[in-house]
């Protein structure tokens, strides 16, 4: 039965507590801020289009304002230059809010094993997902939102007592990566 099928009938109730309520509100509307930075980020655009439609999570609103959103989501490396830009609007977001980090320059800096690359941005913000992969595929960015609303819901928000800490979960990869399909040829063969 339909949730209009549900409220044409007068005589139905629910019964739950405010704080299922509020929590189902908040799974179900989780308002991502990209800090895209590189390529990543175009797997990122790529989560919300047609083929993969994040909108069926309810998290495609893509709030570029930290006070409008509670997942920042950052995608690609960060330079040392960026981190305080980072930080602040970490800082900036209202609570209760979470972080993914995606990808491998996100979360270790990846390849980029130079001074001016945060080499995991987990050393200045706290981070509740990592999405491994470089890139990591659409999917794998799916089940960490995922990650995130089973948090929600069963995370009992807001804590009890104290500061949430970062829950800090690695997503599996949701792929086996196969040999390719077609045979490559160079040249002339
Ligand atoms: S993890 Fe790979 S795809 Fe993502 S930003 Fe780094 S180099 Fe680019």
């Amino acid at each position: 039965m339909g949730i209009e099928a549900a409220l044409a009938n007068n005589d139905m109730f629910l019964c739950t507590t405010l704080q299922k309520a509020v929590n189902w509100g908040r799974r179900c509307s989780v308002w991502p801020m990209p800090f895209a930075t590189a390529c990543c980020g175009i797997e990122l655009m790529a989560t919300a289009s047609s083929r993969y439609d994040l909108a069926r999570f309810g998290a495609e609103v893509m709030r570029f304002s930290p006070r409008q959103a509670d997942l920042m989501l950052v995608a690609g490396r960060v330079s040392v230059k960026m981190l305080p830009v980072l930080q602040r609007i970490y800082q900036q977001m209202a609570e209760p809010k979470w972080v993914i980090s995606m990808g491998a320059c996100a979360s270790t800096g990846g390849v980029f094993d130079t001074y001016a690359v945060v080499q995991g941005i987990d050393q200045f913000i706290p981070v509740d997902v990592y999405v491994p992969g470089c890139p990591p595929r659409p999917e794998t960015l799916m089940e960490g939102i995922m990650a995130i609303q089973r948090i929600i819901d069963e995370d009992g928000l807001p804590p009890s007592s104290g500061k949430r800490q970062p829950l800090q979960i690695a997503i599996q990869p949701t792929h086996d990566v196969k040999t390719q399909p077609v045979p490559l040829t160079v040249g002339r063969s």
